[in-house]
């Protein structure tokens, strides 16, 4: 099973793989800095962000999830697709009658992320306030409704600085599609990208 279109050889991909561990490395400290600034963590969360529908855009995290798919052992990597085309069906059956449905990642099996080394950016980042400065200013976000409890009444609140993070995953991506000359656009949640690749798997 590869990820599908994509022409790199196993070398290209071991140094690519290599530079996202890298960011998704930096985005661990800067996390745990401004979350444990707060004791701020996710445990018994009543608003679990993997029932959030989050589509991902990036090439390299796409082809890192499927790499951890085929770490699997094929069981596993089975349960997990059927899983995924499930949650791809009945999403797609809400969204054709205009319904929004709050559903769980597949990967998110008894409350634990099955794929935790391979989640992409957007399950590592969010949660804690933070801010990015684009060329049309400073954009900022509060945080999820636990980390804005926690925050409020602060003087200061901390954020975690999302610029170099993007800025270093935008020239990873640009890489990567130039070497792979990959030219399609990505928005897929975690389901889409598992069904999309293994979904003939029974
Ligand atoms: S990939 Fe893991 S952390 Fe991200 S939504 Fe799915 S189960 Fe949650």
């Amino acid at each position: 099973m590869s990820f599908p279109g994509i022409n790199i050889n196993e070398e290209d991909k071991k140094n690519f793989f290599k530079r996202l561990k890298d960011i998704y490395k930096e985005m661990e400290v800067r996390y745990s800095i401004v979350a444990d600034s707060l004791d701020f963590n996710c445990s018994d969360c009543p608003d679990n962000c993997c029932y959030t529908h989050f589509r991902h855009h990036t090439l390299i995290e796409y082809m890192y999830l499927v790499y951890g798919l085929e770490l699997l052992d094929e069981k596993t990597r089975s349960k997990f697709v059927l899983k995924a085309n499930d949650v791809v069906s009945r999403t797609s059956e809400a969204e054709s009658g205009g319904n929004k449905i709050r559903i769980l990642c597949p990967l998110n099996d008894n409350g634990l992320c099955a794929l935790y080394d391979h989640r992409l950016m957007i399950c590592r980042l969010h949660g804690t306030a933070h801010y990015f400065d684009s060329p049309r200013g400073r954009v900022e976000g509060p945080g999820c409704f636990r980390f804005e409890e926690l925050s409020s009444g602060k003087k200061k609140v901390p954020m975690l600085d999302r610029t170099d993070i993007y800025r270093n995953l935008a020239f990873l991506e640009m890489d990567l599609r130039k070497k792979t000359d990959y030219g399609f656009k990505i928005k897929h949640s975690i389901a889409e990208m598992i069904s999309g690749t293994f979904g003939d798997l029974k």
